[in-house]
């Protein structure tokens, strides 16, 4: 608990904001990509860099008052009631060092800003569908990425990371010190500091084939069949992934497609682009599509294999690991989501899991998805007219598709979880059991309480 006399004390010792509710500027520095989730903390605090963070912390900690972190609000999932919010969009540090293949990343740099910097070294990093989420924070998460059947999880990929826990300690931490913390926010998301900096390996990425072939949304059964029998022999080379879908208007939408539903294969090749048009022959020759944009990409443009949404909406993401999507899954996914069924999700998806993602990791972390042959991906709408819709229909997949399931979520696409054991999912248990030993040890006053935590809320 505070005052004002006590956030008075803290404005000198910060460079960026310090807002109340109400002040001028409060509601703008909150804001997030996720409008379903508007933090309402107490007090935020516009980090301008790590000495604001480490100030930030210990006041927090002074005065028990719990933190949440924002970098861009792509996963504010569940709303933050009261507590200090730190905002790190400032915190833009962005260095490149193409001969010892690393790049040191602040923790509010988006994956669009370091792609831009590395692509004309050749190299690459493991970026998921938008660019415009936050690189620190989708890490931390595992990572899950577009080139992840090629190169592994994101988290694998990080050599060290400077954190400031709880006790307002900064930490750099890397596989030599304090491994076990490192490895747990590998994966562990916010649960155990605030991450000011990261330092990714880099590596050196050849020439890419990537788009996406779309097909009318009655063509479903044909198509997801096909993928179901296709995507599983694919070499590591390609990423993959389809959904039904229903496409927006927008400037970055072929009107082809727009405002229709739609099965959309999404599709990536590292390597020889030939090898990669043979591999995806198979789909190309299912049914009759209404377009196809695979041709060779520049890195720069990988937002055009996805097609995420790039404005701020009212949504949530969720999904569920799975060790198969055989016949039965898919008539089980159609059941509930198939064109004329009055599914009100914009979007139901299965990505390829495998390949790389299926390797044991760089060294010891917290990723969960390494055992899964799948991954089921639904975006729901939260906006008036449908958000009472959406959470019985996203329940109502998830437990239909809930056989083929490897029984784990993915923290970073795991949506509003609720209670402990549906939290606990986003994990193994051995490394569930891992992460709230470490809680006790790093924040015994719980004040990372926000979000995706371990253990109990209170
Ligand atoms: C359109 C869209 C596409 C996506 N595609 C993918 C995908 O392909 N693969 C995938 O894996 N995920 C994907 N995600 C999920 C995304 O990775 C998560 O939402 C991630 O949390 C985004 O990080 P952020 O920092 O931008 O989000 P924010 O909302 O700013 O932060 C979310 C959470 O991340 C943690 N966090 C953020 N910064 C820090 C920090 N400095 N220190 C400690 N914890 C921190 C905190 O727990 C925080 O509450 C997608 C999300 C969206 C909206």
């Amino acid at each position: 608990m505070f005052t004002r006399t006590d956030v008075a004390e803290l404005v000198p010792q910060i460079c960026g904001p310090v807002l109340l509710p109400g002040d001028p500027g409060f509601a703008e520095e909150v804001a997030g990509f996720n409008l379903a989730a508007v933090h309402r903390p107490d007090l935020v605090v516009g980090a301008d860099d790590t000495g604001d963070v480490i100030t930030a912390v210990q006041w927090a900690a002074a005065h028990d008052e719990p933190v949440g972190v924002q970098a861009t609000g792509h996963g504010a999932d569940l709303p933050m009631e009261g507590g200090l919010l730190l905002t790190t969009r400032r915190m833009q540090e962005l260095v490149v060092d193409p001969v010892r293949r690393c790049a040191r990343i602040g923790a509010g740099v988006r994956w669009g800003s370091v792609i831009d910097a590395i692509a004309p070294h050749g190299l690459g990093v493991l970026n998921g569908s938008s660019t415009h989420a936050g690189a620190v924070g989708y890490t931390l998460g595992g990572g899950l990425p577009v080139l992840g059947r090629v190169f592994g999880f994101a988290a694998d990929w990080v050599r060290a990371l400077e954190v400031v826990t709880p006790d307002g300690r900064l930490r750099a931490v890397d596989a030599e010190h304090e491994p076990e913390l490192f490895a747990l926010l590998l994966g562990g998301k916010g649960n155990l500091g605030i991450v000011t900096t990261m330092t990714l390996e880099l590596f050196p990425l050849g020439p890419l084939l990537g788009g996406g072939i779309f097909w009318p949304g009655e063509d479903a059964q044909e198509v997801l069949a096909a993928f179901s029998r296709w995507a599983p022999g694919l070499p590591a080379a390609a990423s993959t992934s389809v959904a039904l879908r229903w496409m927006p208007r927008s400037a970055a939408v072929d009107p082809r497609v727009a405002r229709r539903q739609v099965v959309h294969l999404r599709f990536c090749w590292v390597g020889d682009p030939e090898e990669g048009r043979r591999a995806l022959e198979p789909m190309r020759s299912t049914g009759r599509p209404l377009l196809d944009t695979v041709a060779p990409l520049d890195y720069r443009r990988i937002d055009r294999v996805h097609l995420d949404a790039t404005q701020p909406g009212l949504y949530v993401l969720t999904g569920e690991f799975l060790r198969d999507f055989d016949a039965a899954a898919l008539a089980a996914l159609l059941q509930h989501a198939g064109p004329g069924t009055q599914c009100p999700l914009p979007e139901v998806g299965i990505r390829l899991m495998g390949g790389a993602l299926a390797g044991p990791g760089a060294r010891d972390d917290a990723v969960t998805g390494r055992d899964a042959a799948f991954f089921l991906e639904l975006i729901g709408r939260l906006s008036p007219g449908v958000a009472e819709r959406t959470p019985p229909a996203l329940a109502a997949i998830l437990r239909a598709l809930a056989p083929w399931s490897t029984g784990r979520a993915f923290v970073n696409l795991h949506g509003m979880p609720g209670g402990e054991s549906e939290r606990a999912r986003a994990w193994s248990e051995e490394v569930y059991a891992r992460l709230v030993r470490a809680k006790a040890v790093y924040d015994p006053q719980n004040l990372l309480r926000f979000q995706h935590v371990v253990g109990q809320v209170r």
